[in-house]
């Protein structure tokens, strides 16, 4: 018997986990004392009398989320004990919760207290954070054959350590959006004004396809006096739908995305964010952002939920990328012309950032060095016009990710910020408006997934995509339910040529050759880049790098930025951006 309940539970994890299930199966398995529950059993219990007991939801059906590959990234099923009131107080029962606090190693007392006071099945210590039990203590549970107290599988949507919280999101109750948006289904009964929905994030985004189709409940069948019935004991429960709970498939990689957040860990990042996508596609592979913050516990008062990867801040001279296309492809300046820095304009009191100045480089040298003058110089030979047409033909302004055209249209990506060309009320005749714009000042926006597509566009000879974080949604036996298909961004739009983004890659190479990236030249791969830092006007900067690798046969662009850092602090977002294309290095050779 022991044997059988342990493998029925190893097959209900099965089951319950997120690997492909089998189809079409309605599955009653007892776990209780008794035999195979029958047909004649369910009529017998339809018709009596006898007191049907409570349940206790084991997984509430919600669709869950995986990474590119399957690997769940919510949803996971954990062996829980769950307490039953129900023949605990006697001393069979007394002795039995003893043992099994013995078992998992918490004081009888408090074991015996919290049973007592259960008017519910219950999972100890609570269901949002069970007590995780190992195989031995599962043995030594299942072999007390109590049905008091038993092990059950529990599907925990957040572990305790969950991935791309910020994308993800979290889940939550809010009566009145159900009743908005979910009016028939509560009608119908399927939600409840409690059912919890997503409130941030991809949870939010696809709530409409993960919205609880079938759960998954232990009911305890008692007699009027809440003695066990003879022969039904407890039982597991689910609803006969081949077809849900649905999966919504990112393009993450599980792995990835781990090691991204492990090395913002490790250099103890503050507050700032990671895009990496893939290179042709634009695939979002990772995508974090900083403070962490845990599902479980949300401070509605606290931003640190916030995903900041999505968030336009100012960009500084990362927007030179933008600024040296516009010249190129506007034939204002030739690669070749050249600049004379004195470390200042002489107006607006604009400046470089190197004090006594750069002297005399080309423009092509001035990218590399990030020189303010010379753009600032180069941008008077052009007009806003001018700019702005190059930078919507590189996704800015505007928004990036995938979303359906039209007003309303479904957008993958919670809160994602527009970039910012010139604010509607800056006058873009004026010098000095235009210089500071030259260099990611003033009014310019940017956010992170914004900056990595800049370079996919560019290593896409000016095709402009939009990001996708979700490329399908599966039906629970794996078929396709939803396709999101790549999509063109601004596809109205002529690309710039081919010439100049060839050109601009090539630029972010000197930018790692001799310029201002120079110390990621020790990296596994050899990389290109832009380096960026950004005032914000409170006497802080936000320090950023956006590039791509390798060079010879690029997979990666990755923008990272390391948010609201004193201004003269060393330059943290190069070494980010270092380790992080160092794993995605390690990650391919494995692969090869
Ligand atoms: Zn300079």
């Amino acid at each position: 018997m022991d044997q059988l309940r342990r493998r029925m539970f190893r097959l209900l994890l099965l089951f319950s986990g997120s690997l492909l299930l089998l189809s079409g199966i309605l599955f009653w398995i007892q776990i209780g004392s008794g035999g195979v529950y029958s047909s004649r059993k369910v009529d017998l219990v339809r018709r009596s009398v006898l007191q049907r007991g409570e349940g206790l939801v084991l997984d509430t059906g919600r669709g869950q989320f995986t990474d590119r590959a399957g690997v769940p990234l919510t949803g996971e099923t954990v062996p829980a004990l769950v307490v039953f009131p129900l023949r605990i107080d006697d001393d069979e029962g007394r002795s039995k919760l003893q043992r099994i606090a013995g078992i998992i190693g918490k004081d009888a007392g408090s074991l015996v207290e919290w049973s007592y006071q259960l008017q519910q099945p219950e999972v100890w210590p609570n269901r949002s954070k069970p007590l995780r039990l190992s195989e031995a203590q599962i043995a030594e549970i299942q072999g007390l054959g109590f049905p008091g107290a038993q092990v059950m599988p529990l599907t925990v949507r957040y572990s305790e350590h969950p991935i791309a919280r910020h994308l993800l999101g979290f889940i939550g109750e809010q009566p009145s959006r159900i009743e908005q948006q979910y009016g028939k289904a509560l009608s119908q009964g399927y939600v409840n004004e409690h059912t919890p929905i997503g409130l941030a994030g991809l949870e939010k985004q696809f709530d409409r396809f993960l919205l609880p189709v079938s759960a998954r409940k232990v009911t305890v069948y008692t007699d009027g006096k809440k003695q066990p019935l003879e022969g039904l004991g407890t039982r597991l429960s689910s609803e006969a739908n081949p077809y849900y709970p649905l999966r919504v498939e990112t393009t993450l990689s599980y792995s990835i995305q781990k090691e991204v957040e492990e090395t913002l860990r490790r250099h103890n990042l503050k507050e700032g964010a990671v895009v990496v996508l893939d290179a042709h596609h634009a695939d979002v592979v990772a995508m974090a952002s900083w403070p962490e913050f845990h599902p479980l516990r949300v401070d509605p008062k606290s931003t640190a939920w916030n995903n900041r990867a999505v968030q336009a801040i100012a960009p500084g001279s990362i927007f030179k990328t933008v600024v040296a296309a516009a010249a190129l492809e506007s034939g204002a300046v030739h690669p070749d012309d050249t600049f004379d820095c004195h470390g200042s304009l002489g107006k607006y009191g604009f400046t470089c950032w190197l004090k006594h100045g750069h002297g005399r480089l080309t423009f092509r040298e001035a990218f590399a060095e990030s020189c303010n003058i010379a753009f600032a110089l180069a941008m008077q030979r052009m007009d806003a016009a001018t700019l702005l047409k190059t930078a919507e033909r590189l996704g800015l302004p505007g928004k990036n990710g995938w979303s359906e055209s039209g007003p309303g249209g479904f957008v993958q990506l919670d809160g994602e910020e527009a970039g910012r060309i010139f604010a509607e009320q800056a006058n873009r005749q004026d010098g000095g408006v235009l210089a500071q714009t030259s260099i990611g000042q003033r009014d310019v926006r940017m956010n992170p997934l914004q900056a990595a597509n800049m370079i996919v566009t560019l290593l896409n000879e000016g095709k402009a995509v939009q990001p996708r974080v979700v490329e399908r949604i599966r039906y629970r036996t794996g078929g396709v339910m939803q396709l999101f298909p790549e999509q063109k961004l601004n596809s109205e739009l002529k690309p710039i040529s081919k010439k100049t983004a060839n050109t601009i890659l090539d630029w972010m190479g000197d930018v790692v050759e001799y310029g201002t990236g120079a110390s990621l030249r020790q990296s596994t791969w050899r990389l290109a880049g832009k380096s960026g830092t950004a005032e914000t006007g409170q006497g802080t900067v936000h320090q950023w790098f956006v590039g791509y690798g390798p060079t010879d046969k690029p997979r990666y662009a990755v923008a990272v930025v390391v948010r609201n850092v004193p201004e003269n602090a060393r330059n943290y977002s190069l070494a980010l951006f270092r380790d992080i294309m160092d794993l995605l290095a390690e990650v391919e050779s494995d692969k090869s």
